[in-house]
């Protein structure tokens, strides 16, 4: 945990342009934008992946989806459509193991993604 990127984020160990946080979650813009938007959405406690998701984080989780409602509506893609992803481990394509929900938007999504 010690070692989790996110976490020093969190912790204000590296620096990040935070977009949102309050006392369970934490957000801030993806370094390496894949979208005009993308911002990456965390709960301050360190879950590894959805896998390790479980009945204690069912608040949080659910935390999670109103925030991004939230940001997306901050953010001014709420009408104009945006998507929310979870990478899982390495089919799920997931390279950070704090579990993190991707917020894109502002140009059209393709459908399937790759
Ligand atoms: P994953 O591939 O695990 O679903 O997503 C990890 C995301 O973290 C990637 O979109 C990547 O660009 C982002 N990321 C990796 N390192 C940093 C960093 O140092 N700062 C920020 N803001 N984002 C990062
Ligand atoms: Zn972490």
């Amino acid at each position: 945990m010690n070692d989790c990127l996110f976490c020093k984020m969190i912790a204000g160990e590296i620096p990040c342009d935070i977009v949102y946080e309050n006392e369970s979650v934490f957000a801030f813009r993806d370094i390496d934008p894949k979208a005009p938007t993308h911002i990456l959405l965390i709960p301050r406690k360190h879950i590894r992946s959805i896998n390790e998701l479980g009945e204690p984080e069912q608040n949080l989780a659910g935390e999670l989806l109103l925030t991004a409602k939230k940001i997306a509506k901050d953010e001014g893609i709420d009408k104009s459509g945006f998507r929310t992803i979870f990478n899982t481990n390495s089919d799920g394509g997931q390279t950070v193991f704090h579990i993190h929900m991707h917020i894109l938007g502002g140009r059209k999504m393709a459908w399937p993604p790759g």
